[in-house]
């Protein structure tokens, strides 16, 4: 079998100081691509201070191994920071083809005790940063024709956490950025897809059961990205958990429901409650104008 090799390839890895950023760009670096170590430093939660030192660390991981990159320690969460990570690729290698959107910071609390600048923080490093991060890459992408984008969600994202208003609506967040790139993407040769991940972190060393550390390495969530990144996979606009060896793909489905034409009434709803939901029969639309099409045969 032939190996996923990314020579001549030039990768942007985002919040690749720790963790799964980290694997994600030895992994790329290791395979031939030229790789771009963003990192602004600093502790889980975004503070303790900026520090290039985790993504300089992971730059002499992989000269020391013989591959090619360069440290970045802007934040990808204003646009000044998003350009210059770009800026970056582009000084180094004079290209960028693939964008990891995967910096991420915590700032869990109850909804009730949520204080705004909480709910903005989580907001502006996950789904923001990725916003700007692939908005400063994106007029490279487009004119040459080519590019990959993986962006991070979150299983707390798809399927709600308790404690987590903020970081579950920037990662399902995620997901609606995600399939409008893919869509924008489509006739200039992008793909995007995003990965909602479990693994062995700091980020989650004291959520994650201790007995499970070992089968939960961030080495067992970088192949689905590698794979996703690769100009073989012409895969976009899908949704994958990942994480401990499985790899599954997530989907938003809708129930073929119930139409009624003319007059409806909360009367008529609460009569069609069980069709409402009923999931034994579902569409997976594509697109928006799949989704819509189907409600516009309904009504023919
Ligand atoms: P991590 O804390 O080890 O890594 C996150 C990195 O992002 C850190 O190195 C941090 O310095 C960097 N960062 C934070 N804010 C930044 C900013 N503004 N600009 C640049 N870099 C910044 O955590 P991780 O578990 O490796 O998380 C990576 C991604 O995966 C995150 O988006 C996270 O939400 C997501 N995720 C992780 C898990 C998991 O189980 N570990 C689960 C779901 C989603």
């Amino acid at each position: 079998m032939s190996e996923l090799r990314f020579d001549g390839r030039v990768a942007v890895v985002t919040g690749a100081g720790h963790g799964l950023g980290r694997q994600h760009a030895l992994e790329l670096a290791g395979r031939g691509a030229k790789v771009v170590v963003n990192d602004l430093g600093g502790d889980r939660h975004g503070g303790g201070g900026a520090s290039g030192g985790p993504a300089q660390q992971v730059v002499d991981e992989i000269v020391k191994a013989g591959g090619e990159a360069v440290t970045n320690p802007d934040n990808v969460a204003t646009p000044e920071g998003a350009e210059a990570i770009v800026q970056a690729a582009i000084d180094a290698f004079g290209k960028i083809d693939i964008v990891i959107n995967n910096a991420g910071i915590l700032r869990d609390r109850s909804f009730r005790n949520m204080s705004p600048e909480e709910f903005d923080s989580v907001i502006a490093v996950h789904l923001r940063g990725s916003f700007l991060v692939s908005r400063a890459a994106w007029s490279h992408l487009r004119d040459q024709g080519y590019g990959r984008v993986v962006n991070t969600s979150s299983p707390a994202g798809l399927f709600g956490n308790f404690g987590q208003a903020n970081y579950s609506a920037a990662k399902m967040g995620l997901v609606g950025l995600t399939r409008t790139l893919a869509a924008e993407g489509a006739k200039y040769g992008i793909k995007a897809n995003v990965i909602a991940p479990i693994a062995w972190t700091r980020m989650t060393e004291d959520v994650i059961p201790a007995d499970f550390a070992d089968q939960l390495g961030v080495d067992k969530v970088t192949p689905l990205v590698t794979y996703l990144a690769h100009e073989s996979n012409e895969t976009t606009g899908e949704i994958y958990t990942v994480g401990g060896g499985k790899i599954a793909r997530v989907f938003v489905a809708e129930t073929d429901g119930w139409v009624q034409k003319g007059e409806q009434t909360a009367e008529d709803v609460r009569d069609h409650w069980e069709q409402v939901n009923d999931g034994t029969s579902y569409t997976v639309p594509k697109n928006i104008g799949e989704q819509t099409m189907a409600l516009f045969q309904a009504l023919q």
